[in-house]
């Protein structure tokens, strides 16, 4: 059985996915930056790949803070992202690019 997915554009290399495949980034009102697991929370999101190239891409451009509509520390968010992505790298290997 297929569910249609919903789609979100990734922040880094701009590639449309679905949003399971991204990892969501909120700006929760009145808080940091953090990554949402739970893609529950509530506040402005991005979408990211776990992947070093967009993690980059994004630091590179200032696109996360624009897509946010705020300035916060990226550095800390992008080591939090690769650790994830290191995490997940351990499960699953696919190849593109
Ligand atoms: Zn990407």
């Amino acid at each position: 059985m297929l569910i249609k997915e919903p789609i979100r554009t990734c922040v880094g290399c701009r590639q449309k996915k679905p949003k399971t495949e991204l990892v969501r980034i909120v700006k929760e009102q009145k808080k940091e930056v953090s990554i949402d697991d739970t893609s529950k929370k509530s506040g402005r999101g991005a979408y990211i790949c776990l992947d070093e190239k967009c993690i980059k891409q994004a630091l590179r451009s200032d696109s996360l803070s624009r897509a946010l509509k705020c300035t916060f520390d990226e550095k800390t968010l992008a080591a939090e992202l690769r650790k994830k992505a290191g995490h997940k790298n351990d499960q699953t290997s696919q190849g593109n690019g």
